[in-house]
C-alpha cells in the first residue's frame, strides 16, 4: 500500500480548487477528486468544475472585469483543455463560468496538484488514516480530507425548462439578472421563500416587472421580506400557481411561461424573457450521511465559528456544501482557502 495522502480534496468548484492552490503551495502535495464524467452527473448538474461551469458570463468574481481575455486564456490554460471550453470569441464581455473554472484548475495544476477525474462514492472516517473509495473502485488512504462537493440548484424537472437553461432559465438572479436579455423585460421568479423575494426584488432593478409564481396563498419568506415583496410595485405575486411549461423558440430562447392554478387548473401565460428558480438547493452530501454532522437540510455543519472543522477531526468542509446562505463563487473560494489552512495547521499539530 502506498503512503497515505496528506490531504485529499473532494470536489472541483471554486472551493476545491482554491483549497488545492493553497494546499499545494504549502507543499502538502494534495490530491483532488474532481468528479466523474457520467450521464448521472450531467443530469444532476454535478460534472467536474462545478456549478459555475453551467453558466455563461460571471460578472461579480473580483479580479475579472470585462475585457479582451483571449490572449490571457490562450497563454494561461493548457492547450489540451482549451477545446473543452466554449469557443473563444474575439469580442468579449466578462469571463465565462467554464473559463474561470479552467483557470482555477490550471492554477492548482501549476503548483503541483494531482487530479483524478472520478467521484468519491464512499468514505470511512472511523479508521485512521481515512479511507476513500472512488466510483472506479480506487481506494485512497489519507490523513486529512477537505469536502468541497458543492450543491445543486433545485429545478422543476419539466422538459421545457431543461431546453431553455442558459436561454432564459436560470437559478441565480444575482449571477444572471443583469444580462441584456433580462433588462426592461418582464421576468418570472418561482418560489415563495426568502430567496424568491430577494431574487425577485433584485430583479426589479433590471426588469420592467417581475411575476413571482408561488404554489400557495402565503409566503414562506420571513415577515420583513414579505413586507418588502408586498410593497414593491414592480413585483406581482401570482398566488396559488405552479409552472406548467416554459415557452419559447430556438432564436429568442424563453419568451413566456405558462402557469396553472393549483385551485382549478386554469392556465395563464406570462410573457417574459426569463424564469428564475428559487425553490431551494440540495447539497451534494449523500455519500456523507451519517458520517458528518449536518443541518436538517443536509448541509455539513462547521463545529467552530470561522473554522472549517467538521464533526470529524481531520475532515474539513468548504464552499456551498456548508453554506445554504451566501452561495457565491467568491465565498466558496474563500472558505476553500480557509479549509486548506486549517488542514495544514491540523497536520502540523498532529505531526503528520
Ligand atoms: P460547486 O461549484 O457546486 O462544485 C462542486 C463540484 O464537486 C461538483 O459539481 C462536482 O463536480 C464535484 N463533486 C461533487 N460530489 C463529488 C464527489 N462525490 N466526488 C468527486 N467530486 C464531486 N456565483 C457567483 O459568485 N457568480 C455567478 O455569476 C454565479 N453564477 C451561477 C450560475 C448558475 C447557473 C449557478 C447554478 C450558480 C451560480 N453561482 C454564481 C453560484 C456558484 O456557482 C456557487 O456558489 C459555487 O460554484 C460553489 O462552489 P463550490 O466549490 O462550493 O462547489
Ligand atoms: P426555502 O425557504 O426552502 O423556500 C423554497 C420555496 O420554494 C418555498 O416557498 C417553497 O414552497 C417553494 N418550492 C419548493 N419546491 C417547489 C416546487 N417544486 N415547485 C414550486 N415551488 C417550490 O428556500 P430559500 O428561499 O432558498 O431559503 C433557504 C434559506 O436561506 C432559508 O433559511 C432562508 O431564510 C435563507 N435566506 C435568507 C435570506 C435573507 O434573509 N435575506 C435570503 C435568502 C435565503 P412552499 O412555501 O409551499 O414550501
Amino acid at each position: 500500500m502506498p503512503e497515505p495522502e496528506n490531504v485529499t480534496i473532494i470536489g472541483s468548484g471554486p472551493a476545491g480548487w482554491s483549497a488545492a492552490i493553497y494546499a499545494s503551495r504549502a507543499n502538502l502535495n494534495p490530491l483532488v477528486f474532481e468528479g466523474a464524467i457520467t450521464e448521472q452527473n450531467r443530469l444532476n448538474g454535478t460534472l467536474p468544475l462545478g456549478q459555475l461551469a453551467l453558466t455563461t458570463e460571471v460578472e461579480n468574481y473580483a479580479g475579472f472585469p470585462a475585457g479582451q481575455l483571449d490572449q490571457f486564456l490562450k497563454t494561461a490554460i493548457d492547450p489540451d483543455r482549451i477545446g473543452l471550453m466554449p469557443p473563444l470569441e474575439e469580442t468579449r464581455h466578462a469571463v465565462t463560468g467554464p473559463e474561470l473554472m479552467e483557470l482555477m484548475r490550471q492554477q492548482a495544476v501549476n503548483f503541483g496538484t494531482r487530479i483524478i477525474t472520478d467521484d468519491i462514492v464512499s468514505v470511512d472516517f472511523d479508521s485512521r488514516p481515512f479511507m476513500l473509495t472512488s466510483l472506479e473502485g480506487k481506494t485512497i488512504e489519507t490523513h486529512a480530507v477537505i469536502v468541497a462537493t458543492g450543491a445543486r440548484a433545485n429545478y422543476l424537472d419539466i422538459p421545457s425548462e431543461e431546453q431553455y437553461k442558459n436561454q432564459g432559465v436560470s437559478a441565480c438572479a444575482v449571477c444572471d439578472g443583469a444580462l441584456p436579455r433580462f433588462r426592461n423585460k418582464p421576468l418570472v421568479v418561482v418560489g415563495g421563500g426568502d430567496s424568491a423575494v430577494e431574487e425577485g426584488t433584485y430583479l426589479t432593478k433590471f426588469a420592467s416587472k417581475v411575476y413571482m409564481v408561488h404554489r400557495r396563498d402565503a409566503l414562506r419568506a420571513s415577515k420583513i421580506m414579505q413586507q418588502r415583496a408586498l410593497k414593491n410595485e414592480k413585483l406581482d405575486i401570482v398566488w396559488n400557481h405552479v409552472v406548467d411549461e416554459v415557452l419559447g423558440n430556438d432564436t429568442d430562447g424563453l419568451t413566456a411561461v405558462r402557469v396553472k392554478s393549483t385551485l382549478d387548473d386554469t392556465p395563464r401565460v406570462l410573457e417574459a424573457t426569463g424564469m428564475f428558480l428559487a425553490i431551494g438547493h440540495t447539497p451534494n452530501t449523500d455519500l456523507l450521511r451519517g458520517k458528518l454532522s449536518m443541518n436538517e437540510k443536509g448541509y455539513i455543519q462547521w463545529t467552530t465559528p470561522y473554522r472549517t472543522y467538521t464533526s470529524v477531526e481531520g475532515v474539513f468542509s468548504a464552499g456551498d456544501v456548508s453554506d445554504d446562505y451566501y452561495r457565491q463563487a467568491i465565498t466558496s473560494a474563500g472558505t476553500g482557502c480557509m479549509a486548506a489552512l486549517d488542514a495544514e495547521r491540523w497536520l502540523v499539530e498532529k505531526g503528520l
